[in-house]
């Protein structure tokens, strides 16, 4: 009777049969990397993405990192991005060797606030990694012009966006390219790791497809210095089969984050919509008493996360980079609860969350 916070068995289960003789397909055809399926599935995700070029690779990860490589950022340079998302926006961009540099997030969108940004620029700076957080695209025509004006590159970090476009153009798309992950729990999942990276640019296109198999151009002669970061035909295969379900998981995400909002207590607060190409990758609520309420729905079976619980600039990991305080990302880190969301979540699972939700609140107001 609990609510979970994602339901993968049920995923696999909408399209099995299919997903099986893919599998078996690919099993037979002993083809397992970059293969006629990969190629297949770059030819049929670009034009979902809007973009002319797709190009699979092992993650999201190495979606983002392949695109700042073949831009040319490295040892040296400087790389803007925000502090409040996952920490692979920020580990690809030192793994090409420069430093991430964190700007503060907008307070009302979550995203990179574009006003942040010159005072972050040194003669450093390269290019700007802004992470479409949620599902929701961030400001990009703000975005862009600041880029402009700075000669600044730009590749989008679209790992939670599968499909976001903002005033109707797609993500991934204003700059450099995008990175897309295909992490199992993502919009449109592989059974394992899978990412790709879109770009409009036939030379960057070139340049990642190199990049991904070791730099090489032909057998055994290598031009760049690449890496490892083959996709495999296996999740290709299994990629191809759910991505024309995408559009359809799509609006049942956004049917789904237009009911919460209308039947949740008026004293939780949703993030703004800003924009209909919103994907709602995930659903977070704000609270002051975020601890709280995670606590009393997990004691009703609802599972509900935390995304994410510190701010990349407190991290560790990256105190080396000795980052600016993020006071807005911080305070996100504090307040930010995901609400289960996926294209199979039910009308009564929902009920049950926001029930949970309106008895947490009542309880509040009388204590
Ligand atoms: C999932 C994710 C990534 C990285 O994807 P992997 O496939 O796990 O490497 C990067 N950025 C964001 C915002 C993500 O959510």
């Amino acid at each position: 009777m609990g609510v979970p916070f994602v339901d993968l068995k049920a995923q696999y289960h909408s399209i099995k049969a299919e997903i099986d003789a893919a599998l078996i397909a690919t099993m037979e055809s002993c083809a397992f990397t970059l293969g006629p399926e990969v190629a297949a599935l770059e030819k049929d995700f670009a034009p979902y993405a809007g973009a002319t070029y797709a190009a699979g690779v092992n993650n999201g990860t190495n979606a983002l990192y392949l695109p700042l490589l073949a831009a040319g950022i490295g040892p040296g340079d400087e790389v803007i991005t925000v502090p409040f998302t996952f920490i692979a926006s920020a580990s690809a961009i030192h793994y090409t060797g420069a430093t991430p540099v964190f700007v503060d997030i907008d307070p009302v969108t979550f995203t990179m606030d574009p006003a942040q940004i010159e005072a972050a620029i040194t003669p450093r700076t390269k290019a700007i990694v802004p992470v479409h957080l949620y599902g929701q695209a961030a400001d990009m025509a703000a975005l862009r012009a600041v880029a402009d004006r700075h000669h600044l590159a730009i590749v989008e970090d679209c790992c939670q966006a599968h499909l976001a476009t903002e005033r109707g153009v797609p993500v991934g798309t204003i700059g450099v390219g995008g990175a897309f992950s295909f992490y199992p729990t993502k919009n449109l999942a592989a059974l394992g790791d899978g990412g790709a990276v879109i770009t409009n640019d036939a030379a960057i296109a070139e340049r990642v497809r190199r990049l991904r198999n070791g730099g090489q151009t032909e057998r055994y002669r290598h031009v760049d210095d690449g890496v490892n970061s083959r996709l495999d035909e296996i999740q290709a295969a299994v990629l191809r089969e759910r991505l024309p379900l995408l559009p359809y998981w799509t609006s049942m995400r956004r049917a789904l984050a237009a009911r919460y909002r209308a039947m949740l207590p008026a004293a939780v607060r949703a993030i703004a919509e800003r924009d209909r190409g919103h994907v709602h990758h995930l659903f977070p609520i704000r609270s002051p008493r975020r601890d709280a309420l995670r606590d009393h729905l997990a004691t009703e079976g609802i599972d509900a996360l935390i995304h994410y619980p510190y701010p990349l600039s407190a991290q560790p990991a990256f105190a080396r980079f000795h980052p600016a305080e993020c006071p807005v990302a911080a305070c996100a880190c504090s307040e930010l609860l995901s609400l289960p969301l996926h294209p199979r979540l039910t009308e009564r699972q929902q009920d049950r969350v926001v029930a949970a939700v309106a008895s947490f609140e009542r309880g509040h107001v009388q204590a």
